[in-house]
């Protein structure tokens, strides 16, 4: 086949006779089989062509109307394409915002910088439900899913394991400090209410991105409800007064109706007397900001602290000042010298405890047992992080 092919090129050459004169022109096999190839090429085409017409002309209209239906269902693939694209470019950018609300939640109630988050290592309730999560996230991806709706669907699940994992240890802080709140005589409820209202001046660090979190589903407007509650209970807790005011013992029978020591007539007393030496150091009971410093009527020198969620400690009868209006002041740490000003039978300490402007035995706060001190410390901690996070930047 192959030689009979070949045998059909071979070099021919001719004689070609012009005005007398004789030329002689060589074609190669090479050249005519080039040739051939071209014009068989050149064939083909039309051929196709032709062809083409042919077979439109002699399709049915049914038989038409089905190429065209193959050609839209190639066009509305290409379509989902395109509309798959759209989604994952949607579901990529939802990620990051919901990426970057669990990072400013980490800041702002952890103190943790993004780089450095990791879920708590959390005894009890929280651990089995880590070691169940990857199981149950590979689960839920479809597996028919292209590779990168995988990557995005693995990434959300993840997401959303971590957002469980939160909720559940913000909760249990939540309880914690719920319990403790109660114990010293205060209304959890009623707190996180009036907070939620707007009401007892507190410092809620997240108040501003309030309502974004519904948008980012579910899980994440539970976690930031329970944020909020964590928060409120948890800087009440450290707000409450639980510190000694002088090292001193206090007349703990002090407190309510008593004889009144100038006029000899029942009156309420509204806070708690340590009697002691003449510029005994005098102790900010809680961390908060001094808001007042001079006299008022019958109680001579005040010093006043405000530790937020409603709550204020007014420290009287003072002989003299350590501390200035609008300085933040940490617990334990000294603001005045005992003294004997104002209504005062000799030098002792006035302790006065306003819960929203009301005074209450600040016996119970004093008295707080060590596990409520303990819960207290771990809120303590946890907001003092927030705080130096805040302070650094
Ligand atoms: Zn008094």
């Amino acid at each position: 086949m192959r030689q009979r092919f070949s045998a059909l090129f071979q070099d021919h050459e001719i004689f070609v006779r012009t005005h007398g004169h004789v030329r002689f022109v060589r074609v190669s096999a090479i050249w005519q089989k080039r040739v051939a190839l071209i014009a068989g090429i050149v064939l083909l085409a039309w051929a196709g062509a032709t062809l083409a017409v042919l077979v439109n002309q002699l399709l049915s209209s049914g038989e038409r109307a089905a190429v065209a239906q193959q050609q839209a269902a190639a066009a509305a693939s290409e379509a989902r394409i395109a509309k798959y694209r759209d989604n994952v470019a949607e579901t990529a950018a939802d990620l990051e915002d919901r990426q970057e609300q669990l990072e400013e939640w980490s800041k702002v109630h952890f103190g943790v910088e993004p780089a450095a988050v990791t879920p708590e290592p959390h005894t009890g309730a929280a651990a089995p439900a880590a070691e169940q999560a990857p199981q149950k996230t590979s689960a839920l991806i479809d597996p028919n899913l292209p590779p990168e709706a995988q990557v995005l669907a693995r990434l959300e699940a993840r997401q959303e394991d971590f957002a469980t994992r939160l909720l559940t240890a913000v909760n249990e802080r939540a309880a914690k400090a719920e319990g403790a709140v109660a114990k010293l005589g205060m209304n959890p409820a009623a707190l996180v209410r009036n907070a939620a209202a707007g009401r007892g001046g507190p410092f809620i660090p997240y108040r501003g991105g309030k309502g974004r979190a519904s948008s980012l589903g579910k899980s994440f407007a539970a976690l930031e409800s329970a944020l909020f509650r964590m928060e409120v209970l948890e800087r009440t807790l450290v707000a409450l007064p639980s510190g000694k005011p002088a090292n001193v013992l206090m007349l703990s029978s002090s407190y309510g109706y008593r004889s009144d020591p100038f006029t000899g007539a029942g009156a309420m007393h509204s806070g708690l007397d340590f009697p002691g030496p003449l510029g005994s150091p005098i102790l900010a009971a809680a961390p908060g900001r001094v808001v007042y410093v001079g006299q008022k009527s019958g109680y001579g020198n005040v010093v006043e602290v405000d530790h937020g969620q409603g709550i204020l400690t007014r420290y009287a009868h003072l002989s003299g000042f350590t501390s200035t209006v609008g300085a933040q002041v940490a617990a334990g740490q000294q603001i005045a010298k005992m003294g004997s000003t104002g209504r005062s039978t000799g030098s002792h300490l006035h302790f006065e405890v306003r819960l929203n402007g009301v005074a209450v035995n600040p016996r119970r706060f004093l008295e707080a047992k060590a596990d409520v001190l303990e819960v207290k410390d771990d809120a303590r901690q946890r907001v003092g992080s927030v705080a130096a996070v805040r302070d650094a930047r």
